[in-house]
This record gives C-alpha cells, structure tokens and sequence, in this order.
C-alpha cells in the first residue's frame, strides 16, 4: 500500500518507487506469464500482485481440469511461456522426470494441461512468498472495479478490500457464461460432478469444435452410457494436428486490406499452390500465423464484421486442431454411435422437469426433435466482455474508463496495450493483455501469441516505471 511521502535511502522519492507496484487482475495463463516477464525483466524493480478470484493461479479456463484426456491443443515447443526460449517448457517437463501415462519423446507431442498450470506456477516461484523472495503477492478475491486516483489506480475487490498501485493490468480473460443451477444448460468447462448427468442420461451438446471435444472426452472417460448430439451450424470438426513445414510468406505475398472473399480466395489458390508442391493447408495456415494480427489490423469494422460472419468457422477449424490422439478418441465416438454430429441451428427448446426436447432445424432441409437431459454449450469463447461474471471490465466501459470496439468482442486498447477510454485517451496507468485484448490483435487467445504481448507489455513497463 502507499506508505507516506519523502525520500527513500537512494533519494528517489517514495512516491515514485510506489509505481512499481503493479497489480494484474487475473491470475490466469496470461496474469502470470506477463508476471514472469515483469519478474524477469528486473526483479528488484517491481512489486507484483497478482489478484485472482480462484484459489489457485496458472488455471484459468484452459489449466484447471485434471482430466488426462484434455491436452494441450498446442505443440510443446508452442507453450513456453518465453518467446526467446521456446525450449522453456520442454525442458521444464524433462526436469520434471517421467510423466505418468504420457507418451511423449520429443517437443512435438501434446500433454495434459495440468501439466501447464504446474509450469505456470513454477515460472513464478522464485519470487513467489514465503519460499520465493516475496516480490509477488497473490491476493484471493475478485476485483469488481477500478479507478485512477492522484498517483496511482485503486483496485476494488468485492469483499471491501481496496489495492492500490502505481499501474494495474487487466488480465481477466474470456468472459465465462454464468448458468442458473437450475437451467437446464451448463457451462463448457464443468467437471463430470459440476455437470450432474446420470451414466445413461442423452446430452446435446451446443458447438462442434475443442470444447465439445473436451467435453466428449470427458464423459467417456467417466464411462458415460447416453447418446451425445453436437450441433452446429455446418456441423464442422476442428482438424487435427500434422507435422507442417510452413511456407515462406513475405508481408509482401499477403492481401493485406482486401474484401475477406477475395482473402478468402487467395486463401484456397494458395492451398492449391502448396498441395502441387507436395506440401498442404497447414503449411499455409502455420505460415500465415505471424501475419493474422496484421491482417485483422488492416480490415475495417465491417470487413471484421463480415470475417466473423463468413469465415471465421473455417479458419478456426483449421487453425485450432487436435491432437492425434484425442482426433483418433473422437474418431471412435462418433464409429460406435455414441456421437452424432449435426449441422443444424436449433429451432427450439422446451423443458419439462429434467428433460429438454430441443428441435433442430438441419442445414440442407428437415427437422428433427432430440430429447436430453442436459444441453452443454459450447458455442465458443467470443463473447462480449462485458458479459459472463466478471463485473469489471463492464463497470469500465460504463465508467468511460474504458469502451468497447465497434463489434463488442473486447476493449480498445492502443499498441501498448494501453486501455483507452470513451474520450479516445490511451491510458498511462491501465493496460490489458489476452483476449481481452482481442478486437485490436483478434489472435490473441493462444500461448504463442500472448507470450509475445506479454513480453511486450513487461518491456513497455519497465521503460515506464521510474524510480
Ligand atoms: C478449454 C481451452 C483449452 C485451451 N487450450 C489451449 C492450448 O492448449 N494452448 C494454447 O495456446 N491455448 C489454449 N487455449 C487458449 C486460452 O485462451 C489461453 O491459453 C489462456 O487460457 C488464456 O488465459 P487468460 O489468463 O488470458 O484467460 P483465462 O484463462 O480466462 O483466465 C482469466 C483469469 O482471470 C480471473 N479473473 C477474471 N476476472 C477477474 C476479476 N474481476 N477478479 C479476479 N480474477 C478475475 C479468472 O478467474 C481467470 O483465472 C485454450 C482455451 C480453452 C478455453
């Protein structure tokens, strides 16, 4: 906390050295890699408190399942949390010693994600208290607003309590869909237990891509007996991980600025081209990775738009794939009839005690009525930030400390991430890193891109905090 004015032995003065407390709201994957590259950066600078609603940090939506069937979706050598040491996390599971039931000789394969909350922590812990050097604090509890005041930016929590800092940083995530216990439809990210489904109980699952997967996953393991209906509009499955040798693109080979068909085109010509080469998608895909923020840069509101609506289920579909094994576990569910994919929208839903009938109206003509006794959904994480349970970042944008792009999926920020507010005034004391973020980056939900803002952002703070 602020302690008085005056002069600190060095003879800097100590309300400066208080800005190099900084908080970060939100203790997940991107909280505590921006952490470590604060930490990293100049330990003795900084003071960093991470404040995280869960008791535990390194989960977030993604790392907080211990199902050993929900792995990685990323390739080890894509999950280090250090952009310049992409062997980091390789070399922490090798120090690690064998890992049980897993299968993996080389920095290509796919682990379970609780492996990478397990990392998480351990990149912190040297200056994490009491066995660290007590340079970061971790305070349990949910920050419900925000505020800048002369010298700094109080930070709320909804128990009363107030943290103040020199800088905050808002690393809160995707918006979460918050379910009535009574509903008849349940989050994506529920535990087996959470979701409460008799062993022979049907389920309709809303979505087709990795979070139905999980999903699936999930109930076989627990020996699940039910039928499974997944749903989606085209009724797409994401693909599945191969080795790929990305093409060279130069910036200059690349449509940047252009209508998304003509995107979209050029897209499949290039395909084209790779295929004859003797090469494939993913070598396009994986090449073009490094230019997507810049390709999203460069559209306009409505060319995003039209992105969203058109193309956006393709390009995900590719580029989000999965593991070989779990693609093979899929594969099995759906031969031996447990799972039944659907491309359909749903017409309607009509509960009746335990049970829904939910009438799908399917794509190509027809409907059908499938009776369940639990609906899943899994429609994706895009959302409005403002949603889901997390009250924050809504009481920003009402605040005008804040406000949302043109198409409502994140908050502005400037290029330092630097939130900017309903004057259109970057703040100096307020950033945001991961899918927060998302409608100035759009890819920015996965490791390999938010290490890079991370580490960006830790720059940018260093610089700025003075002594
Ligand atoms: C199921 C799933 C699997 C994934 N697998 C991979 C993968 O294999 N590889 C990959 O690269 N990416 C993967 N991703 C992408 C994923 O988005 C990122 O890897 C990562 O989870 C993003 O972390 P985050 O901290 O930004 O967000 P989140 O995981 O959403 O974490 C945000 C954290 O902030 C906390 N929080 C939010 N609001 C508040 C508040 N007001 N006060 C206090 N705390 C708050 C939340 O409790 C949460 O812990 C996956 C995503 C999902 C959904």
């Amino acid at each position: 906390m602020i302690g008085a004015l005056g002069s600190s032995p060095s003879g800097k003065r100590r309300d400066d050295v208080r800005n190099a407390r900084i908080l970060i709201v939100g203790g997940g994957a991107s909280g505590v890699i921006l952490a470590a590259h604060l930490l990293r950066a100049d330990p003795a600078r900084f003071d960093i408190t991470i404040i995280e609603r869960r008791p535990i940090i390194g989960a977030g939506i993604a790392y907080g399942t211990d199902e050993p069937e929900h792995l990685l979706n990323t390739r080890i050598s894509g999950m280090s949390a250090f952009p310049d040491d992409p062997d980091h996390f390789w070399r922490w599971l090798q120090g690690r010693g064998p890992l049980d039931g897993v299968d993996c000789s080389d920095p290509f394969c796919f682990v379970p994600r609780h492996l990478y909350r397990e990392y998480l922590k351990d990149i912190v812990a040297p200056w994490l208290g009491p066995d660290g050097d007590g340079r970061l604090h971790v305070v349990e509890g949910e920050c419900v607003a925000l505020r800048e005041v002369a010298g700094g930016v109080a930070v709320e929590l909804s128990d009363g309590r107030t943290e103040i800092a020199g800088t905050v940083a808002l690393a809160t995530g995707h918006a979460v869909p918050a379910y009535a216990p009574d509903a008849p439809y349940s989050g994506p990210w529920c535990s087996r237990e959470e979701l409460g489904i008799q062993p022979h109980g049907d389920v309709l699952i809303v979505g087709t891509g990795l979070s139905m997967v999980d999903n699936v996953m999930q109930l076989r393991r627990g020996g699940h007996q039910g039928r499974i209906t997944a749903v989606s509009r085209r009724g797409l499955l994401p693909r599945v991980h191969a080795p790929s040798v990305p093409l060279k693109l130069d910036p200059a080979d690349i449509p940047f600025g252009t209508s998304v068909s003509f995107l979209l085109r050029w897209l499949r010509q290039t395909v084209r081209w790779a295929e004859a080469e003797g090469g494939g998608w993913r070598d396009v895909v994986d090449a073009l990775r490094p230019h997507t923020q810049g390709l999203w840069q460069a559209m306009t509101p409505d060319m995003r738009r039209r992105f969203l609506r058109h193309a956006r289920t393709f390009w995900e579909m590719h580029r989000h794939r999965l593991a070989p094994t779990v693609e093979r576990a899929l594969r099995e569910a759906i031969a031996d009839g447990q799972l039944r994919i659907v491309a359909a929208r749903i017409h309607g839903v009509e509960t009746a005690g335990d049970r829904s009938a939910v009438t799908l109206r399917r794509r190509g003509g027809g409907e059908e009525t499938v009776v369940v006794d639990r609906i899943i959904d899994c429609t994706g994480v895009l959302r409005d930030p403002t949603s889901g349970g997390s009250h924050v970042i809504a009481r920003l944008v009402d605040s005008g400390a804040a406000r949302l792009d043109a198409l409502g999926i994140g908050i502005e920020v400037d290029p330092r991430c630097a939130i900017v507010g309903a004057d259109g005034l970057a703040s100096k004391r307020v950033f945001a890193v991961g899918p927060v973020t998302r409608a100035r980056f759009w890819e920015i939900t996965a490791i390999p891109d938010i290490r890079v803002q991370c580490a960006a952002l830790a720059r940018t703070l260093a610089g700025d905090v003075q002594y």
